[in-house]
């Protein structure tokens, strides 16, 4: 661990110093909401060309799960929150003992990073969610698979449409057991990485029972989840946010669009009902007051025939809430550094009619592009927004910027048609990366 030394200082830094760990993207959103506040900002990263390291007040170089560079963050600040959700949750307990404040708190994000143990309280706290379970509950050893007839499985195991079948030398050395799916259950299905996932890396749709097989050759079982494939109408997502004395406050429920399972593109409002967005508000609410939660907290959701269902959950700011910047009374950086610092929640209001946020991902093949007649041309559209994160690496599918139109439509259907005709004008200038 090293100390880099200050790349920003604003002249007079107001209020209680935030410590983040992490310097990407959010990171360096986070600390330009700082900088309009006058705030300090430090952030915790390995790596000096990251985002946030442009314009923290200082940065503390070491990995995001080194415990003794969060402690040395500590004693720069007063409160210490998270980029992400990969927190090493063990290694931090005794600096939280010793009095570090970690805003959400260590507790609160226990059962968040994880995916399995996000399912977990999903269930216990009776929120709607897909059908899961634990990869390793699929396997059987032949004895507890009395309705199977082993020949017939070996038979079929490799047909699409069987349902059960030999897990053959796995990983988890499960090659003497056999798997089945759950009563009621069919292929697609969905497997996920417990940890580590992000932008769909370690999601995987098994269309077939040789997919299953596959997946279960080449993975620890007990590091997975397996849920039913959601037949959804559409992505939705809201980013909440809890104060100390418990008030809850949100932001508008948006809709996502994910291109192969990375966020392509951002509506906000959504077109949904009082009652839906009131759903939402209430799963939302449910959490933040079960967890004892402070600070931002991002829930994606699917919505289609089985209503409402929580996808995944992130304590921290989200892709979805980037348009708040220049389509809130408040954005949701703002908001985080509110609360964190233990101030008040303050309700966002939209200031616009709408607004579309558009990822730019990297689209060319090259890992030093860097997009310049492109972003010029993205930032001279109207009411646009351009954010280049700087990012050193350009590789495909990465995200390096967003650009935020505001929308002027009032109604619903109108607002989609107008997000849509601007969705156009982007991809004519920054189309998406090859599959
Ligand atoms: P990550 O944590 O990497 O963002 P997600 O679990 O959010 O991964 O999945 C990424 C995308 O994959 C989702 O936004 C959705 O489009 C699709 N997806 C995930 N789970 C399911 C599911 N159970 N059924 C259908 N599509 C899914």
């Amino acid at each position: 661990m090293s100390t880099i030394s200050p790349a920003f200082i604003p002249a007079a830094e107001a209020g209680p110093a935030i410590g983040i760990v992490g310097g990407g993207q959010l990171a360096w959103m986070l600390a330009e909401a700082a900088r309009a506040r006058g705030a300090a900002l430090h952030v915790q990263t390995p790596a000096d060309h990251d985002p946030a390291v442009r314009l923290a007040s200082s940065v503390v170089s070491a990995g995001i799960r080194d415990a003794a560079g969060t402690r040395e963050l500590a004693r720069r600040c007063s409160a210490i929150s998270f980029e992400n959700e990969w927190v090493d949750l063990e290694a931090l307990a005794p600096l939280a003992a010793d009095g570090v404040q970690f805003v959400p708190s260590l507790e609160a994000l226990r059962p968040l990073v994880c995916k399995r143990s996000q399912r977990e309280l999903l269930d216990r706290l009776h929120l709607p969610s897909p059908r899961w379970l634990p990869l390793d509950q699929l396997l059987q050893s032949p004895e507890q698979a009395p309705e199977t007839d082993q020949s017939r499985i070996a038979a079929e195991n490799s047909g699409d449409g069987a349902l059960a079948g030999a897990a053959a030398d796995s990983a988890a050395g499960a090659s003497d057991r056999v798997w089945a799916l759950p009563s009621g259950w069919a292929f697609p299905v969905v497997a996920k990485a417990a940890t580590g996932g992000y932008d769909g890396k370690g999601t995987q749709v098994l269309r077939c029972a040789e997919e299953l097989e596959d997946l279960l050759q080449r993975v620890q079982p007990q590091d997975w989840i397996l849920e039913e494939f959601v037949a959804f109408e559409q992505e939705l997502a809201l980013v909440a946010g809890r104060d100390r004395v418990g008030a809850v406050v949100w932001f508008p429920l948006a809709k996502t669009h994910q291109h192969q399972q990375v966020c392509d593109w951002v509506l906000v409002p959504a077109q949904a009902s009082h009652a839906l967005e009131q759903a939402a508000r209430n799963i939302a609410a449910s959490l933040l007051t079960a967890l004892d939660y402070v600070g931002v907290l991002s829930i994606e959701f699917f919505y289609g025939p089985a209503g409402l269902q929580v996808n995944e959950l992130a304590p921290r700011t989200h892709n979805s809430g980037h348009y708040s910047i220049e389509a809130c009374s408040l954005s949701q950086f703002a908001l985080q550094l509110q609360l964190v610092s233990g101030q008040t929640a303050l309700q966002p209001e939209l200031s616009a009619a709408g607004a579309l946020m558009v990822n730019l991902l990297g689209y060319q093949d090259s890992d030093d592009s860097d997009y310049l007649p492109q972003r010029q041309a993205l930032a001279a559209l109207p009411q646009a927004h351009l954010h280049w994160y700087g990012k050193r690496g350009s590789s495909l599918g990465r995200k390096l910027g967003h650009l935020t139109l505001l929308l002027h439509e009032r109604r619903g259907p109108e607002r989609e048609q107008e997000a849509m005709a601007r969705l156009a004008d982007v991809r004519a200038i920054w189309p998406l990366p090859p599959s």
